[in-house]
């Protein structure tokens, strides 16, 4: 197999989700699409949330979910959510890059509503059923960016060190109730998300755009390729799995190196 391309080999099936409710938030795209395929394909029963009414309606038909089209922007729209949930895939998030002082006060305040205020109000709501059932599993898709931080993106690197703190709050409270709570942290992930910022980086770089990738994105990473979502989606279920009972308060790079640099 030539170097570079991903030798890992999927699992028919994976950990053995019959019976268990998995919420997946920004399930309508990119890396939530693929862990809400990935979580059904393993016999959950999927509740697919996104604002994206029709692609998320569409993906719930796809694999046999649940749609909620949900705004997580409102806190209190999100909180219900959470009500019967064995699974928590926090996922939903949206990125903007400007400099600190031009960033636009109104986008930072939603950006940290969507990607930690309502994370928190799902958790919470989730978490007494969790407790009584004496399972539950919290996945934070967190990023890199939960773990160091870049120019021109403080609202996501704020809102991403934020969810890694929830998380490992979570696992100290859950640990005594069989629940887990850990984070992804992905690198870059060929995603809608990472397609609309090559534009934005090609600018504020002033590099064409064909270098964005692997001269501002890549820079930083030994592993020149994006991350593919389908990757992302393995160790979220994984972390759902009967071998991972004792992994809570973790964070996992999935970032071709970068966090090693
Ligand atoms: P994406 O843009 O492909 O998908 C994000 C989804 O979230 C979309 O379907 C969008 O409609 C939904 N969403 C955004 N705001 C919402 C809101 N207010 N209410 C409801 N739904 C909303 O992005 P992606 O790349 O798949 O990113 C998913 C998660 O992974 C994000 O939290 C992101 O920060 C994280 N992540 C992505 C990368 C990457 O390189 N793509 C890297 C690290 C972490």
């Amino acid at each position: 197999m030539p170097v570079g391309t991903n030798s890992a080999q999927t699992s028919a099936r994976g950990p053995e989700l019959l019976g268990k409710r998995a919420l997946v938030t920004g399930a309508a795209s990119g890396i939530g699409a693929a862990v809400a395929r990935r979580l059904a394909a393993a016999g959950a029963q999927v509740i697919a949330v996104d604002r994206a009414a029709d692609a998320v309606e569409a993906l719930a038909a796809e694999i046999d979910a649940e749609a909620r089209v949900v705004d997580l922007v409102d806190p209190d729209a999100a909180a219900p959510l959470g009500e019967r949930a064995d699974i928590v895939v926090n996922n939903a998030g949206l990125q903007h890059v400007a400099p600190i002082h031009q960033f636009p006060t109104d986008v930072f305040s939603t950006m940290l509503r969507v990607m930690v205020e309502s994370p928190f109000r799902i958790v919470r709501t989730a978490l007494p059923g969790m407790y009584t059932r004496g399972w539950g599993r919290i996945i934070n898709i967190s990023s890199v960016h939960g773990l160091r931080a870049s120019p021109f993106k403080s609202a996501y690197v704020t809102a991403k060190h934020a969810i890694e703190g929830l998380s490992k709050t979570i696992a100290l409270e859950g640990a005594a109730h069989g629940v887990t709570s850990n984070c992804v942290c992905p690198g870059y992930v060929r995603t809608p998300l990472v397609e609309r910022q090559v534009a934005e980086q090609a600018e504020l770089h002033r590099v064409p755009e064909d270098q964005v990738v692997e001269d501002v994105l890549l820079a930083r990473t030994p592993i020149k390729r994006l991350v593919e979502p389908t990757e992302v989606a393995e160790l979220a279920l994984w972390l759902c799995g009967p071998a991972t009972a004792s992994i809570t308060g973790a964070s996992f790079p999935m970032d071709g190196g970068w966090a090693a640099n």
